[in-house]
């Protein structure tokens, strides 16, 4: 498929919608009392700490809803007021926040539903609305949209849109794009949709991995078995690394993407001479500025002294697991869940750890003064972590009475 064409044809249809129904100020105070908080403000007023008792919470100076995020709620509050009596899907979660999503059903915005780890379509009728999540969608499924006759509102970041043309131009000029992401991510497989040829690698190990197979060759088969879920149909590494440019999940580690595309720079530039290197590796900046400044954030707070971390974003939420990393790497016990009834009464809390797992913690409050570190990520309202923050202080509270 020519999707940039195909994009084009959309961008000028009737159906399509990028730009919000200009209902913003009608829907800016539902969206102030159901995700704003005046307790967030006053710790952001006190150089974002605050003490009560024997806890002193330090807030990360970034953290929280991003502007792509806020945008795309607000549109999908607008949606619902532009089409009070329609029939409304979004193709995923809007963004990764169990609170959020749960307000979405409420407005009877309905997910489409997954059968067999597939969408079906089946169930979404011409004239139908149907909402783009902040991360995108596939070209495939919004062929679907657009043929349907459904109509889109694309609540599509503009930092995804720019990888989108990144990736796009390394198809223009026959490059095999380098995607830094998760190859399950909703936003790299639609990232990989837009792209020719591409390869998906998880983390610098990868990355050197495949920096080696284009300096020395190795096992083609080890090769194909390891990418088999992260490359284009019929990749071929023997053939299709010889040209090569970066692209990125928006919210993956911002310094790990970096030293991969210096990796691919180096490793090409040692393959080819510096004077060929521009035929063999394009590099454009696609880090998205809201990932970086909360994870720029997050480095500063963990400088602290702190007893412990509290890590606060949907489990599902890439950019919030890579807040938890950079805790996890500071030796730093790190406490990562999704909303405030995960900590328990009786000094008890249920979290994901960072393989995955979910687990309970018994005793994580510990006795005496402690400094507890807090950060959300990019897909959590302040009111969350109001609604965290206050918890803490009441289960603390508790600890000292036993
Ligand atoms: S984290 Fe960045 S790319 Fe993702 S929605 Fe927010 S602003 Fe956009």
């Amino acid at each position: 498929m020519d999707t940039k064409a195909f994009k084009r044809t959309l961008q000028h249809s009737e159906n399509y919608n990028r730009k919000g129904f200009g209902h913003q100020a009608e829907v800016a105070n539902q969206l102030e009392s159901e995700y704003q908080s005046s307790l967030i403000q006053e710790i952001r007023d006190r150089n974002y700490t605050l003490q009560r008792g024997d806890v002193t919470i330090r807030l990360a100076q970034a953290f929280g809803f991003c502007w792509g995020v806020e945008r795309a709620v607000a549109m999908a509050y607008e949606t619902r007021q532009h089409f009070p009596a329609e029939k409304i899907w979004i193709t995923n979660e809007i963004i990764h926040n169990p609170a959020v999503n749960q307000r979405m059903q409420e407005m009877e915005v309905e997910f489409v539903p997954v059968e067999a780890g597939k969408k079906d379509f089946t169930v979404v009728a011409t004239g139908d609305v149907v909402i783009l999540p902040a991360f995108g969608a596939s070209v495939q499924e919004m062929q679907i949209l657009h043929d349907k006759g459904c109509k889109i509102v694309d609540t599509t970041c503009p930092w995804v849109s720019k990888v989108w043309n990144t990736v796009e131009k390394h198809k223009k000029v026959d490059y095999t794009s380098i995607i830094h992401g998760k190859y399950k991510h909703e936003e790299t497989v639609a990232t990989s949709s837009f792209a020719g040829k591409y390869l998906i690698v998880l983390n610098l190990q990868e990355a050197e991995y495949v920096a080696n197979y284009i300096l020395n060759g190795g096992n083609r088969d080890e090769f194909l078995t390891k990418f088999a879920k992260a490359c284009s149909v019929g990749f071929d590494p023997d053939q299709d690394l010889a040209r090569v440019g970066i692209a990125n999940q928006t919210t993956m580690l911002k310094g790990e993407t970096e030293k991969i595309g210096k990796l691919f720079e180096h490793t090409m530039m040692q393959k080819y001479g510096p004077t060929e290197l521009n035929q063999h590796f394009q590099s454009f900046n696609t880090i998205c500025d809201a990932t970086q400044e909360r994870q720029d954030a997050m480095l500063e707070l963990v400088q602290d002294d702190l007893d412990l971390m509290v890590v606060i974003g949907g489990f599902n939420s890439s950019n919030t697991t890579q807040l938890q990393q950079i805790a996890a790497e500071k030796g730093i016990h790190s406490y990562h869940i999704d909303s405030v009834g995960r900590i328990k009464s009786g000094n008890s809390i249920e979290h994901r750890q960072l393989n995955g797992e979910l687990v309970i913690t018994e005793n994580w409050l510990p006795d005496g003064e402690i400094i507890v570190g807090i950060t959300s990520g990019a897909s959590t309202p302040d009111k969350v972590v109001e609604d965290v923050i206050e918890k803490i202080f009441v289960e603390k509270a508790k600890v000292i009475l036993v």
